[in-house]
């Protein structure tokens, strides 16, 4: 049986840092970041790759089918028992894809969805000095102002109905996502401990 922490945030809400390093700290958790499954893909040169570059260097959404599969084989393939997944769902149609997938599989228990909560203002700070460090070259194709609303936009369109649908579940669990990565961290492992 796996237990899963599904983590959502806008672009620079620092999910996926927050999220691994809970990870590095506790043997019987593991963690996968949708963006850095697809972004491997893109980096093995495949056929699938290339398909899911055209999306990503846009902002835009890769289709239901592909991320559902992604995160499924990463969910089944886990090596322990507790997962957590960051960036899904992204929009209405992957919460209830996941919804009806997860009511059918007795392997899989939706522990809580972590929202981690940064204003625009603070999301937008964080891609784009994220993008003026990158080395030449090694930046993201996607961390740059133009795409960075389009990433927000995709974000906070789903966002209210995708709270509400977890929140009447009593699933949902929102996280300060402004304060230090130490106090977010440290927050966010205390309640992943607490459903374990
Ligand atoms: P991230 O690293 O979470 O900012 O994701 C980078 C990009 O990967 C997104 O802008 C999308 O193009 C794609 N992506 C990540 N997660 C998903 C998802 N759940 N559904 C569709 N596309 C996704």
């Amino acid at each position: 049986m796996k237990k899963l922490f599904l983590i959502i945030g806008a672009p620079g809400s620092g999910k996926t840092t927050d999220a691994s390093m809970i990870a590095e700290k506790n043997d019987n958790i593991v963690h996968y970041s949708t963006g850095d499954m697809l972004r491997e893909e893109v980096g093995s040169g495949s056929a699938l790759g290339q398909e899911i570059e055209s999306y990503i260097s846009k902002g835009a959404l890769v289709p239901l089918e592909i991320i559902v599969n992604t995160i499924v084989s990463a969910i089944n393939n886990a090596p322990v028992p507790n997962v957590l997944i960051d960036g899904y769902p992204r929009s209405e149609e992957q919460m209830t894809a996941f919804d009806e997938l997860v009511s059918k599989e007795d392997n899989i228990e939706l522990a809580s969805v972590i929202e981690v909560r940064v204003s625009e203002a603070v999301a937008r700070e964080r891609i784009l000095g994220r993008a003026a460090e990158a080395a030449p070259g090694e930046g993201r194709s996607d961390d740059n102002e133009d795409v960075f609303n389009d990433r927000m936009k995709i974000y906070t369109d789903p966002l209210a109905e995708i709270q509400k649908f977890y929140a009447d579940k009593d699933l949902l669990k929102v996280i300060d996502g402004a304060r230090t990565l130490e106090e977010v961290v440290s927050d966010m492992e205390a309640f992943v401990l607490s459903k374990i």
